[in-house]
C-alpha cells in the first residue's frame, strides 16, 4: 500500500484548483449547514443530482429547519418524496430529525452514525462539508477513482478492502480543505472519471499520475467481484377502475415500501383466467379488460418482474381498500414501483 499513498499523496494538490475550476453549482453548495448537507447526501444515496435537485429545493421549503421537519406529517414528507424511491430514507430522516432536535446537531462521527440512515458515507460528508473535520467520505465513486488512480485490482465490494481505502484516504485528506477535498473526488466522479469504459481522461486533473490511464486498465478497474444476484420477485398487480376511481391499499407497517399505499396486487404471473378469478375471490365483477401489460422495477437487492392489468369492474372489494379519484390519489404516497401500471390510467 505504500507506493498507493505515494500517488494518491498527489491528488489533493492537483485535485482542489480542479475543483474551484469546475466544481458543480448545486443547491447544498450554495448555503452550507448541516441540515441541508444531510438530506442533499441522504437523497443522493440512491438516486442521480439532477434528479435530486428539484425534489431537495421543495423539500428545504417545506421542511426548512430540523424542527420542521421532526414534526411533519408523515404523509406529507412520503408525498414529497414520491418518485425518488427507497422510502425508508425519508422515514429515518424524519426519525433521525425527531433526535437531533433535542439537541445540538451531532458533530461526531459516533454520534452522527448512531442516527437512523446515516452511514460511513454520510458522516464523512457531513463532518468534513459542514463542520470542516478530515473525516473522509468513501462510496463507490471514490473507491472508483482511487483504484484507478493506483492501478488498484482489489475487490471494492469486499468490507476489508474497503475500510483499508477509508484509512488511506483519511491519511491523505489536506486538513485545510477536507470538504472541497471530498466534494472535489465526488465531481471528479460523477463528471471525469465516470463508470464503464467511458473516463474523461484528457480532462482529468490527476492524468498525469493516474496509473489505469497509463497501463490502459481504465476498463477493468475498479475490480468487484461476487457481486451478489438481485433477488427475482414475480407479482401480478391490478389497476382496477370503477365511476373514475381506483382500488387502493396501505402496505404493512414495515418491510419493504412500509405503510405506502399500492394498487392491489398478488404474488406470482396470472394469465387472464387466473386474474379473472382473482377479481371473483375479491368480489368483484370484470367489465371490461383494458390493457395487461409487463414492466419491471429495481429495489437495492429485489427484482420485481410485474405483470399488470387494467379492468374495469363492479363491486366494493375486501373492506381495507380505499376507491380513490385522480385528485385523492395525488395526495397518496404511491411509490413509483407502480408508475408504469398508473400511466394506462387515463
Ligand atoms: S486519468 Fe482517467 S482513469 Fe485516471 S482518474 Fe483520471 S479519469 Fe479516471
Amino acid at each position: 500500500m505504500d507506493h498507493t499513498k505515494e500517488i494518491l499523496q498527489q491528488l489533493p494538490a492537483a485535485l482542489l484548483p480542479w475543483y474551484q475550476e469546475h466544481r458543480r453549482d448545486l443547491p447544498w453548495r450554495q448555503e452550507v449547514s448541516p441540515y441541508r448537507t444531510w438530506v442533499s447526501e441522504i437523497m443522493l444515496q440512491q438516486t442521480r443530482v439532477a434528479a435530486v435537485i428539484p425534489y431537495f429545493q421543495r423539500f428545504m421549503a417545506a421542511f426548512p429547519t430540523v424542527e420542521a421537519l421532526a414534526g411533519c406529517d408523515t404523509e406529507q414528507l412520503l408525498k414529497l418524496w414520491e418518485g425518488l424511491g427507497y422510502y425508508s430514507r425519508a422515514r429515518n430522516l424524519q426519525k433521525a430529525a425527531a433526535i437531533v432536535q433535542a439537541g445540538a446537531f451531532p458533530q461526531t462521527y459516533r454520534e452522527l452514525t448512531a442516527l437512523p440512515g446515516i452511514g460511513d458515507y454520510t458522516a464523512g460528508a457531513i463532518l468534513s462539508i459542514a463542520f470542516h473535520q478530515p473525516v473522509p467520505a468513501v462510496d463507490g465513486n471514490v473507491l472508483r477513482v482511487a483504484s484507478r488512480l493506483t492501478g488498484s485490482r482489489d475487490n471494492i465490494l469486499d468490507t476489508a478492502v474497503r475500510r483499508r481505502w477509508r484509512g488511506i484516504m483519511e491519511s491523505i485528506m489536506p486538513a485545510d480543505a477536507p470538504g472541497a477535498f471530498n466534494q472535489a473526488l465526488m465531481d471528479l466522479g460523477a463528471m471525469v472519471c465516470l463508470p464503464g469504459g467511458e473516463p474523461v481522461c484528457d480532462a482529468c486533473p490527476a492524468a498525469a499520475f493516474c496509473q489505469a490511464r497509463a497501463l490502459g486498465l481504465q476498463r477493468q478497474l475498479p475490480v468487484r467481484a461476487g457481486k451478489p444476484e438481485k433477488k427475482v420477485e414475480h407479482h401480478t398487480v391490478f389497476l382496477l377502475l370503477q365511476e373514475g376511481q381506483a382500488a387502493l391499499r396501505q402496505r404493512p407497517d414495515t418491510g419493504l415500501l412500509a405503510a405506502l399505499w399500492e394498487y392491489p396486487h398478488v404474488p406470482g404471473t396470472l394469465d387472464e383466467a387466473d386474474a379473472a378469478r382473482q377479481l371473483e375471490q375479491w368480489g368483484l365483477t370484470p367489465r371490461r379488460w383494458v390493457k395487461s401489460l409487463k414492466f419491471r422495477h429495481l429495489f437495492t437487492h429485489i427484482r420485481w418482474e410485474l405483470t399488470g392489468y387494467v379492468a374495469e369492474v363492479r363491486g366494493t372489494g375486501p373492506a381495507d381498500w380505499l376507491w380513490a379519484d385522480k385528485e385523492q390519489r395525488r395526495q397518496l404516497a404511491i411509490p413509483s414501483a407502480f408508475e408504469k401500471l398508473t400511466r394506462e390510467w387515463a
